[in-house]
């Protein structure tokens, strides 16, 4: 069994955090720490430690985490201006917290899509 992460602990509300959508499937609050104006990060309530562990029977949970973003970037008044959509993988990817989850960026022009190391 994976090790759950604080994650796990924000699905059950056994943490504090600002969760702005919930149902069956996903959990989205918004990031402790965010790098934009709307920085929501949207989470499948299974825990999938990584982008690498997901099997087919994920399908339609990453499918609605999606739609779940779509819907909450039209709440945030992001939608028409656009946004970004990041899920970090490992290290190199700059995972930090080993629950898949998919960052939701937007509220400002984003910039270069991939920095450099050196940035
Ligand atoms: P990663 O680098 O793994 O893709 O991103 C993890 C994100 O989780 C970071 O943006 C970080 O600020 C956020 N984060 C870490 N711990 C907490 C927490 O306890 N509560 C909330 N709301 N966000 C967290």
């Amino acid at each position: 069994m994976p090790e759950e992460t604080i994650f796990s602990k924000i699905i059950r509300r056994e943490l504090p955090a600002d969760i702005v959508f919930q149902d069956d499937t996903v959990t989205a609050f918004r990031d402790i720490s965010p790098q934009a104006p709307t920085h929501i990060l949207i989470i499948p309530n299974k825990l999938i430690t990584t982008v690498n562990d997901v099997t087919e029977e994920d399908e339609a949970a990453i499918g609605h985490m999606f739609v779940v973003a779509a819907k909450l970037a039209r709440e945030e008044g992001i939608a028409e201006d656009g946004y970004r959509l990041i899920v970090n993988c490992n290290s190199h990817g700059g995972q930090i917290v080993f629950h898949l989850h998919m960052h939701l960026l937007g509220g400002r022009p984003m910039g270069r899509m991939v920095a450099r190391p050196r940035d």
